[in-house]
């Protein structure tokens, strides 16, 4: 049985070197950046006003208050998206400008529209000016050639907003694993399908499907394997044929009806650990084939579910280049004690309020779902731990 972050470390180890593509901006939301990106311009890319009002020299309004207004002259406007195309500006002059618009050579200030009036053709101004007040000078926000994003890093909203604002269009991004789901045993029927008895609903899959593509990856989802060997052979063919990692769910444990392991070593696959010591998910099968990977999770819902978080996600995520692959870790504080009396690290299904509170989110055994419809994080309870209400305990986040 092998630690968790050694199977990470074996499996991540493992992965084919990332490849990249070039993706529309547009696309590009939670993709991994696969190339530096410096900006192309300056933000802003021209001194401009913050505000409607007029553009002047600010010197001339030293004196100026509510009382004893100082009158000037308007020679002209500067919409948005113009440039002022008149000689520069003089003392005694103004031109009216709007929020954006670039300042006229030979003003150096702004004054807000508010403090103003205007009255017999002139722009009266009811207070004084700082040099430079309401002007948003070239560069100050971001500076041609600065760096934006380095490889590794996960295009957020705010990456690409900025990207936008500069002009890139298009982005280097790593390649998108393609990640064959599979589902074996006798027992499973397609939603929608009359259950015999002793039969259940197959939900690994369309679980595994969303988390794949939250992962960045591209699930392709197989019709379901029988408990044989030659059929579980064959699934697995099929999926390798297409695939970059193979993800299956059951048939890994010790039963004479598990064949995931017998049947990938069949093909010419070869096995590198299949037990971890984490609960729940102990069996988990990790083999390798060509650059190819198998992660055969465990059948439990539950089980699958944490098992392809801790590990399965993260290659995923790895393999697009991501340098920040694993879930966010945080602290919380607990409600109520807990417990762990076993020699695995037990990953509890837990809900972590907005303060940090952590709660159980329901029945803990591997078979029981119902824990994940409240549940949004792991607790990482230690083996053989204690934990009181009110301790400080190690999450992470799953939602
Ligand atoms: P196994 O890992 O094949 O021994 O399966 C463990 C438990 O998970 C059994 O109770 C199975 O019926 C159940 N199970 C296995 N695969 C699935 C699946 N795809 N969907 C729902 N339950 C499953
Ligand atoms: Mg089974």
């Amino acid at each position: 049985m092998i630690e968790l972050e050694a199977a990470l470390e074996q499996i991540l180890s493992a992965l084919p070197a990332p490849r990249s593509e070039s993706v529309p901006l547009s696309e590009s939301l939670d993709r991994i950046a696969a190339a530096p990106v410096d900006s192309p311009i300056s933000l802003p890319g021209f001194d401009n006003s913050a505000m409607d009002g007029y553009a002047l020299i600010a010197n001339d309004l030293a004196s100026a208050t509510p009382e004893t207004p100082v009158p000037l002259r308007q020679i002209g406007e500067v919409p948005a998206g113009s440039v002022f195309d008149g000689p520069a500006l003089k003392s005694g002059e103004c031109a009216r400008i709007f929020t954006g618009s670039p300042l006229p050579t030979g003003s150096d200030a702004v004054i807000m529209q508010e403090d103003t009036r205007s009255e017999d053709g002139a722009i009266q101004c009811l207070d004084a000016v700082k040099p430079w007040e309401n002007v948003r000078f070239a560069g100050e926000d971001v500076k041609q050639g600065a760096h934006l994003t380095s490889p590794g890093d996960r295009l957020t909203v705010g990456r690409i907003a900025v990207m936008a604002a500069v002009g890139v269009s298009s982005i280097e991004v790593g390649r998108r694993p393609r990640v064959g789901l599979l589902a074996t045993g006798n027992e499973l029927r397609e939603a929608g399908e009359a259950l015999q008895p002793g039969e259940i609903y197959e939900s690994n899959r369309r679980t595994l499907a969303l988390l794949v593509s939250q992962a960045g990856g591209l699930p392709v989802e197989y019709p379901l394997v029988p408990d044989r060997l030659d059929a579980t052979a064959t699934a697995l063919e099929k999926a390798f044929s297409d695939c970059d990692l193979v993800v299956t769910s059951g048939g890994v444990s010790v039963g004479e009806h598990d064949h995931v392991r017998a049947a990938f070593e069949k093909m010419g696959g070869s096995l590198d650990f299949w037990k971890v010591r984490i609960k729940p998910g102990k069996p988990f099968v990790f083999g390798r084939i060509r650059h190819q990977l198998l992660l055969g999770l465990p059948g439990n819902p539950v089980s699958a579910l944490v098992t392809f978080l801790l590990l399965a996600r993260t290659a995923i995520k790895r393999f697009q280049g991501a340098s920040n692959a694993g879930l966010e870790r945080a602290t919380g504080v607990l409600t109520e004690a807990v417990h762990n009396r076993g020699d695995r690290r037990h990953f509890m299904r837990v809900h972590v309020d907005g303060n940090g509170r952590i709660r159980s989110a329901g029945m803990q055994a591997s078979h029981a779902l119902s824990a994940l419809l409240d549940a949004n994080a792991l607790l990482d309870l230690p083996p053989n731990s204690a934990l009181k209400a009110g301790e400080t305990a190690t999450i992470l986040r799953i939602a």
